[in-house]
This record gives structure tokens, sequence and C-alpha cells, in this order.
């Protein structure tokens, strides 16, 4: 049999790259290789619905993608340790898989907490597996502490919350995520948390957890809840790339607009890379849900034999509690905020230099929509 598309990881990247191919009819088998232990699933329902008790810790199929019908294998539990780029051959679980094009979509790993010991019980949530954990450890929890403010610090102590838990969010920074997005609606953030009975410990540092859940903080105060989670952020998943010659930066795979990586015959998709957006002039680094399928499509299609690149605006939505913030934005920064209050909702707009380059919505569809033409325009901050 000819030699096909392998593509590592079953994320939305993965799988959208392998059903894409497949769909534009490109040659031989296709093979995701995965080292979840579970079918492909949905993600962001991790931190809101399962974690708040209302959808059970099972796989959620991927939108838009069906691998058992377009005859796609899914090689679970199977952790990709090297690939040769010369032989086009990638090593997983003792064995050498020929291919003819390679899609790299491995995603990114939660980062650990630095300062816990190494037997302290502390959760992490990326996976379905993480999230079996800790909807378990949560079932018979009353207390606890969620370190880190960003999105999926907040949706999850929201989501705790709601389970009637008490729950303290400790984070280094001085108002939620106010750095990436401005005081607005680092101001929203912070009143939903209040409103959901959330307490939240600002500019303050965990500075140890001693087993089993005993949390040390900066200002000398301990906390030793039922549930410690850290939701500190990712590092992308890039450990089988060494020696590749494959170019990284930041750890990052640097990819280009049409997603190909700097070795023939290999393209790269979704949280694990840097890729260069023809819209934007520059590459990005993006961590969505949304982008990831659609940067999986477009790899998975040249990699069939297209050549299209990579234009769309990044975007993501999250729900915290049972408000959901829009967000569209190339996502590497602004000088100017102009905020537009309305009743019941509002919009943030982000210009650099001038240009629009991003706007955050509650309750404002009708801004979410111009924001996507707008950023990908370039237009003046006067026009909002
Ligand atoms: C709880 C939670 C909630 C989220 N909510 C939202 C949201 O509301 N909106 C939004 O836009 N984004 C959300 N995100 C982010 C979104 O899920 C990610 O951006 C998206 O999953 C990235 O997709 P990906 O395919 O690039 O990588 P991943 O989804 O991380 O998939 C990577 C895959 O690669 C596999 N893998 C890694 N290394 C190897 C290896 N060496 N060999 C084989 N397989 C390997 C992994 O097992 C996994 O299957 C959320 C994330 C989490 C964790």
């Amino acid at each position: 049999m000819s030699h096909g598309l392998v593509v590592v990881g079953s994320g939305p990247a993965g799988v959208s790259a392998a059903q894409a191919y497949s769909d534009a009819g490109g040659p031989g088998p296709v093979t995701i290789l995965t080292a979840d232990e579970h079918p492909p699933y949905q993600r962001p329902p991790l931190s809101k619905d399962v974690l708040r008790g209302e959808l059970a810790p099972e796989p959620v199929a991927i939108d838009g993608a069906d691998p058992e019908l377009a005859g796609i294998t899914v090689e679970l539990r199977t952790r990709v340790n090297r690939i040769d780029p010369d032989a086009r051959v990638v090593h997983a679980g003792g064995r050498e898989i020929p291919y003819a094009a390679l899609v790299l979509a491995s995603g990114a790993t939660p980062t650990p907490l630095p300062t816990a010991e190494p037997d302290a019980d502390v959760h992490l949530l990326r996976s379905l597996a993480d999230a079996e954990r800790l909807v378990e450890a949560a079932s018979h929890a009353h207390s606890a502490v969620v370190i880190g403010s960003g999105f999926i610090g907040c949706e999850a102590a929201v989501s705790l919350a709601r389970r009637g838990i008490d729950v303290t969010v400790v984070t280094t920074e001085q108002a939620p995520q106010v750095a990436r997005l401005g005081d607005r609606a680092s101001q929203l953030l912070t009143d939903w948390l209040a409103e959901e009975g959330v307490a939240l410990v600002t500019g303050g540092e965990v500075t140890s957890v001693r087993a089993p859940r005993e949390v040390h903080l900066s200002d000398g105060t301990t906390r030793s809840p039922d549930l410690v989670l850290a939701a500190l952020g990712v590092a992308p998943s890039t450990d089988y790339l060494a020696g590749t010659g494959i170019s990284t930066h930041e750890g990052r795979v640097v990819v280009d607009d049409r997603l190909r990586t700097s070795v023939d015959g290999v393209w790269a998709a979704g949280d694990v890379t840097r890729a260069h957006n023809a819209a934007a002039g520059r590459p990005l680094h993006v961590e969505h849900w949304g982008d990831a399928l659609t940067m999986g499509e477009i790899a998975g299609r040249n990699a069939a034999g297209a050549d299209e690149s990579w234009t769309a605006v990044p975007g993501f939505w999250s729900e915290i509690g049972d408000r959901t913030l829009k967000h569209v934005a190339w996502g590497d920064g602004f000088d100017e905020v102009r905020v537009v209050e309305r009743p019941g909702g509002l919009t943030v707009w982000y210009a650099q230099d001038g240009v629009v380059v991003g706007a955050l919505t509650y309750e404002a569809d009708d801004d979410y929509k111009r924001a996507e033409q707008l950023v990908t325009e370039g237009a003046s901050i006067d026009e909002v």
C-alpha cells in the first residue's frame, strides 16, 4: 500500500487535518497517532458544562469530523517519540510508521505548579482524563483553591462555585487578565467572580503546596482546601521533534501561511505552532479551539495538494457560568483601548497605532460580527 498522511495528535487541529485531507482525496491511508486514551473529543466543555456537573465526562465528538466514517485510523495511547524526516518515518510505541505527508498537531500541555511538592495533590486540566479526576474530586469537595486567573482558571472557578464549593482564586496578576485584556474587561471578570461568590486573591504567589493540599501564599497565609487546581497556562508539546531540523521559536513549530514547517513534507497546525498569518502579515501564536480547527483544515488540504493560506482573525468564546465573552483579535498586543458600554453589555475595542487589532464583546453580537471585518481591514479606531 502507498504511504499516506500521518497526523500527530487527536485534538481539533489533528482531527480536522485528517478529515480535510481525506475529503480532498489525498492519496493513501490516513492515520492519527495520539497519546490520548479517549477517542477525539471536545475540550471546551471540560471547564464549563462538565465541571459544573451538567455533562458527563465522556467524549463529545469534534464538530464536522467523523474519523470512523471517513476511514481514518485513530491509534489511541500511541505517543510519538521521534520523527525522522529524511526517512519519512514516525517512531511511536516501538514501531516505525512511514508517511508521505505528516501533520504535527500535538497541541500543548498544562504547566505544572513549580512550587508544589512532587506528591502534592494538584490538579491540571487539559484532557478528558484530567477532567474525570477533577470532577471526581469536586464531587466530595467543600473548598477549592484555583491558581491562575486566565480563562481556564476563571471558568473552572465559577463552575466549581456553582457546585456549591467555596472557591478562592489566587493569581499573581493585579486583576484577572488585566495586562492581556485591559482594565474594563478585567473588571468585568472580577465582578463576575464576586457575583458567583468566588474569593479572589490578587498579586499573590503560591510559594509552596505541601502534600496533600496545604497551599502557602506569599502574604504568609495558608489554606488547606479539599481541591487544588493549577491553571497556569500551557507549553507546546514538541519533545519528539529534537534533532529533526524542524524550526521552532520559543518551543513552537514555525510554519508559513501555508502551514508548512521548515522541513519538506511536514505541516503543523493548532496550539503547537507559531504560524504566519497572511492577513496580519506577521507570525501569531494562537491557543483557540476554532482556530485549531481552521488551521488543521488548511494543513490537511495543503498536504493533499492544495495551496491555501491562513488568513483568519483568531477568536474564541469563553463561558463564565452562563455569561459568554467573545474575543476576536490578532492577540499580540495593543496600545489603546476604547470601551463602548450598552445596557447589559459592552464592547472593548483594542487598537495599535490607531488601527483596530481586536475586540472583546459581552452581549454585543453586532459589534462582534463587525469586529472581525474591521480587524481584517486594519480599520482606523475612529471607525468603531
Ligand atoms: C478545559 C479547556 C477549555 C477550553 N475552552 C476553550 C474555549 O472555550 N474556547 C477556545 O477557543 N479554546 C478553548 N480551549 C483551548 C482549546 O481547547 C485548544 O486551543 C485546542 O484544543 C488546541 O487544539 P490542538 O489540536 O492544537 O491541540 P490539543 O487539543 O492539545 O490536542 C493535541 C493532541 O496531541 C496529542 N499529543 C501530544 N503529544 C503527542 C505525542 N508526542 N504523540 C502523540 N500524540 C501527542 C494529545 O494527546 C492531543 O490529542 C480550552 C482548553 C481547555 C483545556
